[in-house]
């Protein structure tokens, strides 16, 4: 495994220089655009890393599946979609387009989606809120808590025009209802979460293991969640690229404009990578190659 891991590494750095960094988020063009790290944690929990595997960076959007967690716990399935859709978009991830055509976001991994989802969360505060997220994913990560980059939330707050057009859209739609300032910041709370790809195989693997611990078999989300969001991320992970991500790699990933993506492998593995260029769609460049690489030579495609 060290090996391939190895190969994955050394074919997809081929690729190192090219996309773009997140420009709509100023402070992640601070980021050295030549880091890249790929992990892998198993079910039974052995992991294996190679690359820039410690070097912490913003999870960003793939925040937006401990965030539908929270929610499902707190409003319930039902609830929860009846103020959005289950399909992929075919727009980008930040497309304002919709919510003038249709009442609700097409799902909830773009982020009108996720903005919704926030307000379905429970708690008098954003940052009550917050913590409950904060509390989940540190559990499916394994470690004791999760730190958060203060300068990217307050960066996001203050330059995120689009997201609270987004927001006012969706309260004017009816979809989203209370304080749109509140739910605005509990969801950059969550996607200023910072993280390093090796927490992002566990949380993959987490997922590829039915929602439980890798160790004590605990049940961090519920089985039926989980089957869920490794639903929504082979339909919706990579946004408008999601199609063709199936196609090459062909396993449940969710990206970030951080420059992570995590692959959750059924009832084998899950796999974190870190690269910050990102392509048109927002999704790594680099990160996309390694999963490429790994899925040919592991045959990790589900299709
Ligand atoms: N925080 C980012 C935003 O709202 C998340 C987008 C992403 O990761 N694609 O713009």
């Amino acid at each position: 495994m060290q090996t391939i891991i190895k190969n994955a590494y050394d074919w997809a750095a081929g690729f190192l220089g090219q996309g773009q960094p997140a420009t709509f988020i100023p402070e992640l063009t601070k980021q050295d655009p030549n880091q890249l790290g790929v992990a892998i944690t198993t079910c039974d929990g052995a992991s294996c890393q190679v690359g820039d595997c410690h070097v912490k960076f913003t999870i960003q959007s793939i925040s937006k599946l401990f965030l539908l967690a929270v929610a499902l716990e707190d409003s319930g399935f039902d609830y929860v979609f009846s103020r959005m859709g289950m399909e992929p978009s075919g727009d980008p991830f930040n497309s304002i387009y919709r919510l003038e055509t249709e009442r609700a976001p097409a799902n909830p991994m773009i982020n009108a989606g996720a903005i919704a989802v926030s307000g379905c969360i429970r708690g008098d505060t954003a940052e009550q809120r917050a913590k409950r997220v904060l509390a989940l994913a540190a559990k499916c990560m394994s470690v004791a808590r999760v730190e958060r980059s203060a300068e990217v939330f307050r960066c996001e707050v203050e330059t995120g025009h689009r997201n609270r057009a987004l927001a006012h859209m969706m309260q004017g739609n009816g979809v989203l209802d209370g304080n749109v300032n509140e739910h605005l910041e509990t969801y950059y709370h969550a996607c200023s979460m910072l993280v390093d790809c090796t927490m992002l195989s566990r949380f993959g693997a987490v997922l590829a293991n039915g929602g439980r611990d890798l160790n004590s078999g605990h049940q961090l989300v519920e089985r039926e969640t989980a089957r869920l969001l490794r639903t929504l991320m082979a339909s919706c992970g990579l946004y408008n690229r999601a199609g063709e991500f199936a196609w090459r790699v062909g396993v449940p990933a969710k990206s970030g404009s951080g420059g992570g993506i995590m692959a959750a492998v059924p009832g084998r593995m899950g796999i974190g990578t870190f690269s910050p260029l990102l392509d048109e769609q927002g999704n790594s460049v680099c990160g996309q190659k390694a999963l490429e690489y790994l899925s040919r030579k592991l045959e990790l495609p589900i299709y």
